[in-house]
């Protein structure tokens, strides 16, 4: 015990040294009011980094779901779907999410992380092709924590492909056993980066080497498509996808994970998942709410035009600033800053000084030396509160760091 005492306390200065410790903010979201959180001693602070993307975690008739969801049904599920814990609105949740994407099959987690963990752990224990052919995953370089842990925890032989190199991805297939399983693991949105996954042209490499592909729509969901399918749907091939994942805690507003496939590959997970069989299923007053949400969201498509509407404003004006963000092609505005220390700095300033916050984004999340803050603009930030940002970090931000407007 001792020496493992040492060891922590040696693993935290060091982290520290580097300038990585993670400090949290205590900020009271609000159901009205939103993006104004408020700080323990009751100021307001417009945040610009919530992964409520389309607000909808204050929205009304989420609110309503859960207050008459919980005097219903009362707050915790109290077992595991096998044991009474399945309610009718689990299996309707499930089926709305299934049509969502155009799959046979949806299956709850009780988050995004856990999906991805249980669901590519399970199918990569698995040996199709016989003991002697494990899988052979194709993974992105920047996919995220969940599916590495995943993929970690699984006996697949694992080949990291340049981020969203297609060329790379193709050279690993090429090089891999013919016989062996294949599963190529990827995201649409990467919202560190900003940038958006060649999702057909993904697909074309995996038929032609016989790979299953597994897609995690999680900052994408509910956003972009025609119906909020997620990248897959807006660019028409959410068919092609094996499995589409995502979570019900950014767009949607409320909690939980999923994973949509085809209906017997769903049932195996369901059935073998250690994730998804040993913990208690999503309270079902999260289920509920999650319910109403992803119909609204189905169908509001001005909301899903407002959100992008909002991120081009912002973008825009970031640019006449001279602010240097990083190109982003999706609703994520991520602005560089280069320097951990600097960005804590400039985060800890917007938040003290100005009264808003933006999450600093630093090592190991980040290469060193592209330390940036993160912005998501939502429906609900407006032109006013842009103007206000974009003054205090041209106040905050060194001229020599912007660029000529
Ligand atoms: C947030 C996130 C998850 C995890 O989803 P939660 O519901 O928050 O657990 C999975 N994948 C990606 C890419 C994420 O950003």
């Amino acid at each position: 015990m001792n020496a493992f005492k040492q060891h922590c306390r040696r693993s935290l200065d060091s982290i520290r040294d580097q300038g990585r410790y993670r400090t949290f903010t205590p900020l009271q979201k609000r159901a009205d009011g939103f993006p104004y959180y408020l700080r323990p001693d009751g100021t307001r602070v417009l945040v610009w980094s919530a992964n409520d993307y389309l607000a909808m975690g204050g929205h009304p008739l989420l609110v309503d779901a859960v207050c008459e969801a919980a005097r219903t049904m009362g707050a915790g599920a109290g077992g595991t779907r096998n044991i009474s814990g399945t309610s009718p609105v689990h299996d309707d949740l499930e089926a709305e999410l299934a049509a969502l994407h155009g799959k046979q099959a949806g299956l709850l987690f009780t988050s995004g992380f856990v999906s991805n963990q249980a669901a590519l752990s399970t199918i990569l224990n698995s040996f199709p092709n016989g003991p002697d052919q494990p899988w052979q995953v194709f993974s992105d370089a920047k996919n995220h924590a969940s599916m590495i842990a995943g993929i970690k925890g699984s006996r697949a032989v694992v080949n990291i492909f340049r981020h969203n190199d297609l060329n790379h991805l193709e050279a690993l297939l090429r090089a891999a056993p013919a016989g062996a399983p294949k599963l190529i693991a990827f995201e649409s949105v990467y919202s560190m980066d900003a940038d958006i996954a060649p999702i057909g042209a993904i697909c074309d490499l995996a038929d032609e080497y016989d790979a299953m592909t597994y897609l995690d729509e999680v900052h994408a969901v509910g956003m972009y498509g025609p119906n909020g399918g997620g990248v897959s749907e807006r660019d028409g091939v959410a068919h092609r996808l094996d499995i589409i994942e995502g979570t019900l805690a950014k767009a949607f507003g409320c909690h939980g994970g999923y994973i949509t496939g085809d209906a017997e590959v769903v049932d195996f997970i369901r059935s073998t998942a250690p994730g998804f069989i040993f913990t208690t299923s999503l309270p079902p007053v999260i289920a509920a709410a999650a319910l109403v949400s992803v119909r609204h969201v189905r169908q509001d498509h001005a909301l899903r035009a407002k959100l992008f509407e909002r991120a081009a404003a912002l973008k825009a004006r970031f640019d006449l600033a001279g602010l240097p963000r990083i190109d982003s092609v999706s609703h994520i505005v991520p602005l560089h800053i280069g320097e951990a220390a600097l960005c804590k700095e400039v985060s800890q300033r917007l938040l003290n000084e100005f009264g808003m916050y933006a999450t600093p984004i630093n090592y190991p999340t980040v290469p060193r030396g592209e330390e940036r803050l993160r912005f998501t603009p939502g429906p609900l930030h407006t032109d006013a509160m842009m103007d206000e940002l974009v003054n205090a970090l041209t106040a905050i931000i060194p001229l020599e760091r912007r660029r000529a407007a």
